[in-house]
């Protein structure tokens, strides 16, 4: 993997990191827009694209484009790692005072990116990450289960994420710095952004819908984002068990200590193949529930001992 702190170059201004993942329909707008709205960075801007193992036409219009304007470089990774990873490989590429990320269908407005770094310089502060006031073009049941998500891992966890805030962000080089040093690959990084710590401040702005496209996130993927989120930030879900054990076992001692008074004192019958059949599944399901919770704390030790590298890089270009 490459040597994660390369020098920092001081002549970039600013370096916007873009990850790309079957983007054809929307490259080439992004870009576009990026310039028009930020001509004012025209000569200290570098835009890093990171296609991270696209099957369409994106690597040939990153190519193309990478050609016209040496400004854009372009990490090319050698199959699809997960937006997680592709915004990784950018950070450990940038060169700028102040870097942005943000995504490749422009929901995201870059016009606003000025006015985040002037709050940033204002306030004197190393990260300002956009709050979404409104949310266009994103379901109802996306909206609540990330509701409930970000509430959830906000209770458990000692790390606050804040609300309604995505990916974009404008920080500076000492905050990429740190997030270079961190070494898990696996990688939550809305919670990495809050660890790291220093001085952040939110900036509302309205999200707008998809320029072209379709998402690339489908329930089943953020369903692993969320439990990413919430293994890799606290360890509560491993003491529930250890809890709920203890309970269900002080409650069953005091149903049998009832059921053996009332034979004994009233000489009542047992019955109950309802009850036995009923608590047994019960009992079942809650033990097969929390394997299934120490199995996936386990299964990412397991693949964090490996030790592999985040991603693996098939080209680079202008880099
Ligand atoms: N993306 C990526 N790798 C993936 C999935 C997505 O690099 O495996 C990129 C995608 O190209 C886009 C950004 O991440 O630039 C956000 O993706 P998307 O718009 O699909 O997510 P949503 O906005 O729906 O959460
Ligand atoms: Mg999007």
């Amino acid at each position: 993997m490459e040597k994660k702190l390369s020098k920092i170059n001081e002549e970039v201004f600013l370096s916007i990191i873009i990850p790309v993942f079957n983007e054809n329909e929307t490259i080439k707008t992004c870009y576009h827009e990026i310039n028009k709205k930020l001509e004012i960075y025209k000569s200290v801007l570098e835009i890093i694209f990171i296609d991270d193992g696209s099957s369409d036409n994106s690597v040939q219009i990153l190519k193309e484009l990478s050609q016209e304007d040496n400004r854009i470089k372009c990490i090319f990774l050698s199959r699809n790692f997960g937006k997680e990873a592709a915004m990784s490989a950018g950070i450990n590429h940038t060169n700028g005072k102040y870097i942005v990320q943000i995504d490749c269908d422009l929901q995201d407005p870059p016009e606003i990116i000025p006015s985040m770094i002037e709050t940033l310089e204002k306030n004197n502060c190393d990260v300002v990450y956009g709050i979404r006031t409104e949310r266009a073009g994103e379901s109802f049941v996306k909206r609540s289960t990330s509701y409930l998500f970000y509430k959830l891992i906000d209770k458990m966890s000692h790390i606050e994420i804040p609300r309604n805030t995505g990916d974009f962000r404008v920080m500076n080089k000492q905050v990429i710095l740190a997030l270079r040093e961190l070494p898990e690959t696996q990688r939550f990084m809305k919670g990495l952004f809050s660890w790291v710590g220093f001085k952040q401040i939110g900036f509302y702005y309205k999200r707008n819908k998809r320029i072209a496209g379709k998402t690339k996130f489908n329930y089943y993927k953020l369903w692993n984002f969320a439990l990413e989120g919430i293994t890799s930030f606290t360890n509560i879900p491993l003491k529930v068990a250890t809890y709920i054990g203890f309970s269900i076992s002080f409650i069953a001692f005091l149903i049998s200590i009832f059921y053996l008074a009332k034979y004994f004192i009233i000489g009542d019958k047992i019955q109950g193949f309802l009850t036995l059949i009923v608590s047994i599944l019960f009992m079942g399901g809650i033990q097969l529930m929390f394997l299934g919770i120490l199995g996936e704390y386990l299964g990412r030790t397991y693949l964090e001992t490996k030790r592999r590298p985040l991603y693996v890089i098939k080209e680079k270009i202008n880099l």
